[in-house]
């Protein structure tokens, strides 16, 4: 399957009408190891989008599962491709891990968020488990 069909299959297993920037969108996050912000995604794109469409196929793509938000310890936001964009169910919570050299964060997809237990009535909506340290990339720089 080449990169371009494995887009074009994802989207239409999440019934995602596949636009030009939403396959370039799409490709762009399947094609990056790590997270990527808005403007990173947007340099990437230019000029076939304006942000206004880039933020509302993010949000079409998150509200389907094609892909998940990352969200570092200063709030800032990034999103990255689900593992398995193909699936029509959702992808179970991961660990995601930030590297303080590159400072890329990057999806450890075979490390499940352990569970938590809380005490009532403490409630979660969300879990973001941002672990960091030195990635495999910069370890062996
Ligand atoms: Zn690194
Ligand atoms: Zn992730």
């Amino acid at each position: 399957m080449t990169p371009d069909d494995l887009v074009l299959l994802a989207l239409r297993q999440h019934a995602v009408r596949p636009t030009r920037v939403r396959r370039a969108v799409l490709a762009v996050l399947l094609r990056s190891p790590f997270a990527l912000s808005g403007t990173e995604i947007e340099v990437q794109l230019r000029p076939l989008s304006d942000r206004i469409t880039l933020y509302r196929t993010l949000c079409t793509f998150e509200q389907t599962g094609l892909i998940h938000r990352v969200v570092d310890h200063a709030d800032t936001v990034r999103y990255a491709a689900c593992s398995n964009p193909t699936a029509r169910a959702a992808t179970a919570d991961h660990v995601h891990f930030k590297c303080t050299a590159c400072r890329h964060i990057y999806c450890l997809n075979q490390v499940p968020v352990p569970a938590v237990e809380l005490p009532s009535p403490y409630r979660v909506e969300r879990s973001d488990y941002l672990l960091s340290g030195i990635c495999a990339g910069c370890q062996e720089k």
